[in-house]
């Protein structure tokens, strides 16, 4: 059997699966693509793919399907190309494949990312919308299949590095008083509250420390990408959400700490690049080359920390009710938010709206206990339909 890693990439195309592919092409000797999958960006796909040489690619549906595998034989390439949600299921899922970086952005990457996790895959989970929406189903899966869970989030990848190896026994049985969650504050973290009613979709894409895709910029700069790993790191954990405490540190230094009861905090540092959490789950237990450049304290000099202001940031006090209530009002808070995200992106909404109608869709019903996958689902499909009934209305 050969030592080389199959690695499948949902989500290549972005910005997640080209940092993978980055660290990926660095150590042939351990690692081969497997699959790549894109959803928009077909020509850089198409560009992946002659890079890569996966043996199979996938794409949205038949018709693209048939049109980059017609480009790919042109190339010379054997690589298959598939589609749909079934084909995303199939790479991710395959016999040979060894590890599965869970890359696509939203509620879309829900389908493959749980069947890599039942098919007891190494899954590296940047996607955390699918763990929010489906937390304790998403971990009862891990458990049952053995699937080997490395959180690729960066504040979630800090927070393991930073609890003892045995950590599953339990936070409090290992020591653990509190998770620090820390935040950047986003792009406007001190601009003027009466002016956020006019910020552009390219102000809240424009991150002062990291360059990532748009949805989850936006949501960095609401917080809600905070609310949304808050509830991440619940699940995670094994944390309760009184645990977990969210700290501004705006220079994206410090990915997170752990304070424990004898008066220890620990914290993962490092440059704000992604390519250290990919590595870092990509080679766990082991330590590979990312080309990161190491980090220099002395031209850095400070670092500084605030309380999250939840007035300027409604998101992070309503994920924090969401992560209270349970059930299914994580998956609404999600899905709410995927939909007023994508109506502010389109320049519907103003900035401050998005909250409003998270707020409106979380309100309009009571969580429900949730009974298995198609409970969630169900939430998630209301809580866009009330999303959209706010957004006609308007
Ligand atoms: P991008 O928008 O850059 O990439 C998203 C990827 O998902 C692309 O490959 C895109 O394809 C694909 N995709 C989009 N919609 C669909 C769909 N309906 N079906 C199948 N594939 C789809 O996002 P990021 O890489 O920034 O983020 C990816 C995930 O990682 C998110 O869940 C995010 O929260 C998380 N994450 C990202 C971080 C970052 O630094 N970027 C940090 C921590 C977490 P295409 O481009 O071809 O349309
Ligand atoms: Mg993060």
């Amino acid at each position: 059997m050969s030592d080389v890693q199959q690695i499948t990439v949902l989500g290549a195309t972005g910005s997640i699966g080209l940092s993978t592919l980055d660290v990926v092409a660095r150590h042939p000797e351990r690692y081969q693509v497997f699959a790549l999958t894109g959803f928009s960006r077909l020509a850089e796909l198409e560009a992946l793919c002659v890079l890569h040489r996966p043996r199979f690619a996938v794409v949205p549906d038949v018709r693209a399907a048939q049109q980059l595998q017609l480009s790919l034989c042109a190339l010379g390439l054997v690589t298959q190309v598939l589609y749909g949600e079934q084909g995303l299921c199939q790479v991710a899922a395959a016999p040979e494949v060894d590890a599965v970086m869970a890359a696509i952005v939203g509620a879309a990457g829900l389908p493959p990312t749980l069947a890599a996790v039942e098919a007891g895959k190494k899954v590296l989970l940047a996607n955390k919308e699918a763990l929010v929406m489906t937390g304790a189903l998403f971990m009862q899966a891990v458990k049952r299949s053995g699937a080997v869970l490395l959180p690729i989030d960066s504040e979630h990848n800090a927070i393991f590095q930073c609890l003892p190896g045995d950590y599953a026994r339990g936070l409090q049985q290992v020591g653990v008083r509190r998770i620090l969650l820390t935040a950047s504050g986003g792009p406007f973290r001190e601009m003027p509250l009466d002016q956020l009613h006019a910020v552009t979709p390219e102000q809240a894409c424009a991150h002062p420390n990291w360059s990532m895709g748009r949805k989850i910029s936006v949501d960095s700069a609401s917080m809600m990408n905070k609310g949304l790993e808050l509830i991440e790191a619940c699940w995670l954990f094994d944390a309760a959400p009184a645990q977990v405490e969210v700290v501004v540190h705006p220079q994206s230094v410090i990915h997170s700490l752990v304070d424990y009861v004898d008066g220890s905090v620990l914290a993962q540092l490092g440059n704000p690049d992604m390519r250290t959490p990919i590595s870092h789950a990509l080679a766990w237990p082991e330590r590979i080359d990312s080309g990161v450049a190491p980090l220099d304290l002395f031209a850095l000099a400070r670092l500084d920390f605030q309380a999250p202001d939840e007035q300027r940031f409604p998101c992070l006090r309503l994920a924090r009710e969401a992560a209270q209530a349970g059930g299914t009002a994580p998956a609404m808070l999600n899905a709410a938010n995927e939909v007023a995200v994508a109506a502010f992106l389109e320049r519907r909404i103003r900035f401050p709206e998005i909250a409003s109608i998270i707020e409106d869709v979380l309100h309009a019903e009571p969580a429900q206990a949730v009974e298995n996958l198609d409970t969630v689902l169900a939430a998630d499909g209301r809580a866009r339909g009330l999303a959209e009934q706010w957004l006609s209305r308007r």
